[in-house]
């Protein structure tokens, strides 16, 4: 299991990280999600013991990564959201520099890195110059290079930024094959359909703070208000109001109710009696995102 435990961080006067605590099961994949700025980049730092100085401790199979940094980071393969390649070289040319980084050498890593580029689908580019692949390569050949070492943990740190989207789904693919060879995964991202296709856990994160953390059954299950989603032009706010607690989405509004089926009696009624035809109406289930807004206020959506 991986504990990270009562981590908080500071950045001068920025209160990056205020004591984060929660598990992560061994061979399981877990999203942290939260907007910009909310600590993502900061936390996955800390679990790869990349940043070192910050308060409360990591405890990776009872390792911890203030007292056992180094053994920590050999069970780790740490992506971080910048690409860090040698442009100049090509991909098999980086796999073995940074291969030997994490102490490969001569027969070894040169398996490792025919391995890793069949894993990432470039073994057809290996003697290319990374200057020459696309933003969607130089992303999977970023992965690559946290691979060589088989590491149990794979940290990422939105992946999938700026890419096309074919080569997030080889993205998507890569995860999935470590994910069915047993690595735990760690990922962060601001997609959260990304997270809720790819994690069995969920840590919700808002400027520096977890707000909610917990499988996604479990999160729907906690924060599941029956609602219904209602559309059309002649609809406002106020007649909604009457018939349960209302919200703007989207193109309509969000009518929330312990009765929903009752609502939507009532709320046709209504519409009969004002000579209104609606343009949407149904029973709507919440998404993570609705479930971040109630928590936060803050929409995900941001970019
Ligand atoms: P995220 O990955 O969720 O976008 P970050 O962890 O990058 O969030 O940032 C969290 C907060 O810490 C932000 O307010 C950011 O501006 C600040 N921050 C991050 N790195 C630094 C740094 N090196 N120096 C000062 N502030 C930083």
């Amino acid at each position: 299991m991986i504990e990270v435990a009562n981590v908080s961080k500071r950045y001068g006067s920025i209160q990056a990280l205020d004591g984060i605590h929660f598990n992560i099961d061994e061979g399981s994949c877990f999203g942290l999600v939260g907007p910009n700025g909310a600590g993502k980049s900061t936390l996955m730092k800390i679990l790869s013991g990349v940043l070192q100085s910050f308060e409360g401790d990591i405890i990776v199979h009872d390792d911890s990564v203030v007292r056992d940094r180094l053994k920590v980071k050999r069970k780790l393969g740490y992506i971080p959201q910048d690409l860090c390649l040698e442009e100049t070289l090509t991909a098999r040319e980086n796999l073995g520099y940074f291969g030997s980084l994490y102490g490969l050498k001569g027969k070894v890593l040169k398996r490792r890195s025919e391995e890793v580029l069949e894993q990432i689908g470039l073994k057809d580019r290996g003697k290319d110059k990374v200057l020459t692949f696309s933003g969607g390569m130089k992303r999977r050949l970023n992965i690559g290079c946290a691979l060589l070492h088989k590491p149990s943990i794979v940290v990422m740190d939105e992946p999938t930024v700026g890419i096309d989207p074919q080569s997030r789904n080889s993205i998507f693919s890569i995860i999935n094959q470590l994910k069915a060879d047993g690595s735990t995964i760690i990922y962060s991202s601001h997609y959260m359909e990304e997270v809720e296709h790819l994690c069995d856990s969920i840590g919700l994160i808002d400027k520096g703070t977890l707000v909610e953390c917990g499988t996604m059954d479990e999160l729907l299950h906690k924060h599941n208000k029956p609602s219904l989603f209602i559309s059309g032009h002649q609809l406002n706010q106020e007649l909604l109001s009457a018939h349960g607690h209302v919200q703007p989405k989207g193109d309509g509004f969000l009518l929330e109710s312990e009765t929903p089926l009752a609502a939507l009696q009532n709320v046709i009624e209504e519409f009969r009696l004002h000579n209104i035809e609606p343009r949407r109406l149904e029973l709507y289930h919440p998404k993570l995102e609705d479930i971040f807004f109630n928590l936060t206020g803050t929409q995900l959506r941001d970019s």
